[in-house]
């Protein structure tokens, strides 16, 4: 009889516990929704493909095997970790770096992705870099370009400006990887400043169910702040107000299950930089 009551005070116990916890497993994660689209999905990857080939032909994409394929790892792991009902089965996220020393990095819609060397070696660890990928895959998954444009009501003003951006840039003739940042700058200062923090929170979630601590994405955007030196770096200018967003990303982290042992150095992490560093000068 006593251990049935022990047994009674054990389980009574158990249920306080668990309604102590309720409150906190209540604060669940940010529901981001999909904005408003007008445009077929099939729209997003043909202005993907038709930038990247335009981008292709002024940035110069690095030809170095470790490292491409190091980046499309992480890419594809952060990809396989995006939410179901942001799924797009006609998309295709790629990954490809780019031999430019500024800290940048940006996605084309339907997937093309460009990492510069500058982002890889910026980052203190695998999550850093992971984190602004993350965030620009969210970009793509939410089909922010072709939602702006929804927004505006002109899908040709806005493809009208980025088109002669790049045309100049192609025809100004000038050194490949800043003609490159210039068209890379111009795509994305399009995004609001709502959709900036919808690719942050998105960006959080798809860390956290990929094994990286989002707390990381937090940490990137000191990081390059740090190593901004005299100017601002490229991802910054279009990425403004780092304290707020570094505060609400970390709001987010702690609603998340973030693995206890998140993926931070990695063996490939460890020895990109010696690869990028051998191919510097190149292009
Ligand atoms: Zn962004």
């Amino acid at each position: 009889m006593g251990e049935f009551c022990l047994k009674k005070k054990f389980y009574a116990s158990l249920v306080a516990v668990s309604m102590a916890l309720v409150p906190t497993l209540a604060l669940s994660q940010t529901t981001v929704n999909m904005p408003r689209n007008r445009y077929e999905v099939q729209r997003d990857v043909q202005i993907g493909q038709q930038y990247s080939t335009e981008i292709e032909k002024v940035f110069p994409v690095l030809n170095d095997r470790i490292s491409n394929d190091y980046v499309q790892d992480v890419g594809a792991r952060l990809v396989a970790n995006i939410p179901v009902r942001f799924r797009q089965p006609q998309f295709r996220y790629n990954f490809k770096v780019v031999n430019a020393s500024d800290i940048n990095a940006f996605a084309l819609p339907g997937g093309p992705m460009y990492v510069n060397r500058g982002m890889i070696e910026a980052a203190r660890n695998e999550g850093e870099m992971a984190g602004v990928m993350a965030h620009e895959i969210s970009h793509v998954a939410l089909r922010h370009a072709t939602a702006q444009a929804t927004k505006q009501g002109s899908w040709q003003n806005q493809l009208g400006t980025i088109g002669l951006i790049l045309g100049g840039a192609i025809l100004g003739g000038q050194a490949g990887a800043q003609a490159g940042a210039i068209a890379a700058t111009a795509w994305q200062t399009k995004y609001s400043r709502e959709y900036e923090t919808q690719a942050d929170i998105l960006g959080a979630q798809i860390m956290a169910a990929a094994g990286y601590d989002p707390r990381d994405l937090a940490n990137m955007f000191q990081t390059i702040a740090a190593q901004g030196g005299g100017r601002a770096p490229e991802w910054l200018s279009s990425h403004p107000d780092p304290g707020n967003r570094f505060q609400r990303i970390n709001q987010e982290a702690a609603r998340l299950r973030v693995s206890p042992e998140p993926i931070k150095i990695t063996r490939e992490f460890q020895s990109v930089p010696a690869s990028l560093q051998s191919k510097r000068g190149q292009s």
